[in-house]
Parts: structure tokens; sequence; C-alpha cells
């Protein structure tokens, strides 16, 4: 790894502004451990040229004073973002040489602040997984193996699988992720690397492919909070083509970043206290109290008494919403079309979004169009809908004891490739911690803590109250300052 791919977004960008390095090198030695990783299968598209350009750019401007915020800094997109003139997959066959005509709103906005872009970014098939492996372009491997001298190949979490992978092994200095039940935080943590998914509503959707829209939310992953808080500054922002997006001024969260957490309490909610989670985990988080504590704030036990329901709610929204959502995939407007000989217009749809879609797509749209069937629509999808609401309500009444929540990000450390695949209850099951947030549309991050007894990267998850990245940025900040996790995955590959 060369000194310039260890370095972080912070420092990237503090060197070349100082004249240190040029963004040419910056470019140059990230495209050079791109090229060089392919075995990780963490990108989908690898576009050096575009990274180059604007790294050009970024040099021409230097002197004027007039520099874009990530002028110099070159990262990697998830295939779910819509990128002008670039394949956009999103994990799917089905979109296989979609060239879209248009640049989503996140991506465009980090172009416009002078980031390159390294490569689209391998993902689960329209961000359904926990895992990588759904992917139509075959799974990512983890940069990070267990100490146990077996060879064994990890998994580096799902969906933003390539994005984590390239973070933690050098090969972008920060990537774009999108969480819709926990594919930014739990990746993260499997990676050692840090993510946050912010408050529903603050990056527009716009331009990125659409699982399950009530819950897709677009965030950073990168080596540390302070360059999380660099690229989400930039993210962020009122889009009038996302009538979901908030119109409301994006803080400069960088700037308000320390790690004083002096008159702060933080809620520990009893239960995210389950049965099967390792004891290297529950260590983790009882060290993470101790962390906050330190850093001035006081612990305070909590409930959130519907938790046990939000995995079952999320299975049925998500798949609800998405299987609306992927009905667009037709052979008629975008990528793959099959005509079977002598078909009608159904034959041709009925073959397209046979060939097209994968196993868990598949499953998803199943469960998705049943629970939304005239005759399950109260039973299922209605009776969802209210508990998300019950499990909102949780964190309103928990927000008034608190001002923060900590808990563990996942309930396991990464598991080996195919481990849970035949299994997607299993698979499920990962994602218990963060998929409350996601529910309750809050800002939640996570943070590398420390690594179990295997070797592997354990994450602490903070939960914010709505609108309050700063808390979450500084409750991460406070946690990395006392965690000291400097560990990096060996290189290998
Ligand atoms: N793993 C969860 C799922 O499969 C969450 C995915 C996501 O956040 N995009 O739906």
């Amino acid at each position: 790894m060369s000194d310039l791919t260890s370095k972080t977004i912070a420092e990237l960008r503090d060197g070349f502004r100082g004249g240190d390095f040029k963004a040419r090198e910056i470019a140059e030695a990230y495209n050079a451990a791109v090229a060089s990783a392919r075995m990780l299968n963490a990108f989908t598209v690898e576009t050096p040229e575009d990274a180059l350009a604007a790294a050009d750019a970024a040099d021409a401007a230097r002197g004027s004073g007039d520099l874009g915020a990530l002028a110099g800094i070159p990262l990697g997109i998830k295939d779910l973002f819509a990128t002008e003139g670039v394949d956009t997959t999103a994990g799917s066959k089905i979109l296989k040489g979609f060239k879209p005509r248009y640049e989503s709103t996140v991506s465009g906005k980090l172009r416009k602040a002078g980031a390159g872009m390294l490569g689209k970014l391998n993902m689960d098939e329209f961000a359904m997984g926990s895992s990588n492996e759904t992917s139509a372009y075959g799974p990512v491997i983890s940069p990070w193996k267990r100490n146990d001298g077996g060879n064994a190949a990890l998994t580096p979490g799902g969906s933003s699988g390539g994005s984590a992978a390239a973070v933690a092994a050098g090969l972008a200095p920060g990537v774009t992720g999108t969480d819709t039940g926990g594919s930014i935080r739990q990746p993260a943590a499997f990676t050692g690397i840090c993510g946050i998914k912010p408050t529903y509503g603050r990056c527009s959707r716009w331009g990125i492919v659409s699982f399950a829209s009530s819950l897709d939310q677009a965030g950073p992953m990168a080596k540390t909070v302070r360059d999380c808080a660099i690229l989400l500054d930039v993210m962020s922002g009122f889009d009038p083509k996302d009538s979901t997006s908030l119109d409301l001024p994006v803080p400069q969260w960088e700037a308000g970043l320390s790690g004083d957490l002096k008159g702060k309490r933080v809620g520990i909610p009893k239960e995210y206290r389950i049965d099967g989670v390792p004891e290297d985990i529950n260590a983790l988080w009882d060290k993470g109290i101790e962390w906050l504590k330190d850093a001035g704030a006081e612990p305070v036990e909590i409930s959130l008494p519907h938790t046990k329901y939000a995995l079952p709610t999320y299975y049925i929204i998500a798949p609800a919403e998405a299987s609306s959502n992927l009905a667009r995939y037709d052979g008629v407007r975008y990528g793959l079309r099959e005509t079977p000989d002598g078909g009608n217009l159904d034959a041709m749809y009925a073959a397209t979004r046979a060939a097209g879609f994968g196993a868990e797509v598949k499953r998803r749209i199943m469960i998705g169009t049943y629970v939304l069937s005239a005759g399950f629509y109260d039973a299922y999808f209605t009776k969802a809908q209210r508990v998300r609401t019950l499990i909102k309500r949780d964190f309103v009444r928990a927000f008034q004891q608190c001002d923060l929540i900590l808990t563990p990000t996942a309930p396991s450390a990464a598991f080996g490739l195919s481990e849970k695949m035949s299994d997607p209850l299993a698979m499920y099951l990962n994602d218990v911690f963060a998929v409350p947030a996601s529910l309750a549309g809050l800002p939640a991050m996570s943070v590398p803590g420390g690594l179990d007894g295997q070797g592997l990267p354990l994450g602490l998850h903070i939960i914010g109250k709505e609108l309050d990245e700063q808390g979450v940025l500084k409750a991460g900040l406070a946690i990395e300052e006392r965690a000291g996790f400097t560990h990096r995955a060996e290189r290998w590959w």
C-alpha cells in the first residue's frame, strides 16, 4: 500500500492544498491500488481516466484559491448511483450495459466539489443482502482474514460490500454507500471502517436506483469519523427533484466536530441485549459505554419495547416497496431484453424478468406482491405500517430520557462466504440492530471499536435524534479517540 493510499481524506486534502503532493499523484496511487486488487472484486467498473481528469483539474486550480471542498480527492461510487455515461447496474444482470444519461444528485454534488471517480462499486443486487453475495457480478472478498491461520474468504458485509472493501483495502479514501436496513453500517463494522446513514431525507434519492423508497438513504463510508463528516457535508442538501428531500440548511458537520459529550445522556436499550450475541461483542459494548462516560456522557438504561418486531416489519415493508419499484424492469426501458421466439409482450416481460433477476430479488418480489395483494394487504402491509409507527414512538419516548443511543452494530463479526447463503432468515437476522433506526428514519453510524478473538473488526453503533447527525458524529469521534482502532487488513491480495 503506497503512503498516499493509507492517508485519510482530511490528510489528502490538507497535503494537496499545502503542496506536499499533487492531486495527480493521489489519483495515480489509487488507480494503481484498484488495478492491483481485482481479486477482491470490489469494483464493477474502473474509471481511472475520470479520476485523473478530476485530479488534473484540481492541480490546475490549486493556487487560484477557488478549490472545491473535495478537490484532489478520488472516490468510489456504489453502483446504485446513476453515473452519466458510466455503467450503472445496481449489481443486477437486468441492468447490464445500462449507461444513464444523467448523474444522481449525490454523486453530482461530489463531482461538483471536485472529487474524481475511481469506479463503480460492487453491491448486493438492488441492495438486497447482507453479504454482497447476491450481486450478479460475483461476491466481494473482504480484505480481512481470521487469525486462525486458515485461508477462509470472508464477506465484507452488504449491501455496500464493494464500498466497504474498497476503503478497508486502501483502494479509495472514501466512498458512497446506501442504507435501507443497515447496508452502510453493517459492512462498515465488518471491515473496520466508519459509515453514517443520515436522517431520512438529508441526501437526495434522485438518481439512486430505488429499493424501498421510504427507507433508502445515501451516506458516506471512510476510514475516520472526520472523513465521514467531510463527505456528508457535500452529499447532503435539499433537492427539488426528490419529494422526500428535507428542505433544511445543511449544518457544517466537519466544522462542528469535537469529541466532547459533556452533559449528554447515552441510552443503552435493554432489548438489544439478545441471546446468541458473542461475548466479544457485549464486552465491546460495555467498553463503548465507558468510553462515552470518559468523554463526559452519562449512560442511562432505556427501553425500546417494540425492537423485536423491527425485523419482521422491515421484511414486509422493504419487499413491498421493492416489488413496486422493480416493476419498471420490463425489458422495454432499461438494459436486458429477452424476446422468446413467437412470444408476445407478456412473454418478453416474463422472460426478461426471469433471466434478469437473481434468486434473492425474486424472493423479495414474491413476498412484496403477496403482502400487497388484496386479500392480505391489511393482515401484513397495513399491520407492518402500524408497527413501524410504534417503533418510531419507542424512539421518540426514549429520546426524552437520552440524547444518543449506543448499541453494537451487528450481532456477529464478518462471516465466511456462502456460510449464510442457503438460509435467508439467518442472513436477515444479521440486520437486527440496524433495522430499527432505518424504520424510524434516524441518523445512525458505525465506528470500529476493536477486534474479536479471531482478529476481526467489530463496530459500535450510535443512533441519534432526527437531524442530530452532529451528535452522532461527536459520539463517533469520542469512541474513535478512545478505541485507538488503527488495525488494517494485512495485505494478501
Ligand atoms: N440487508 C438488508 C436487506 O437485505 C438491508 C439492505 C440495505 O440496507 N440495502 O434488505
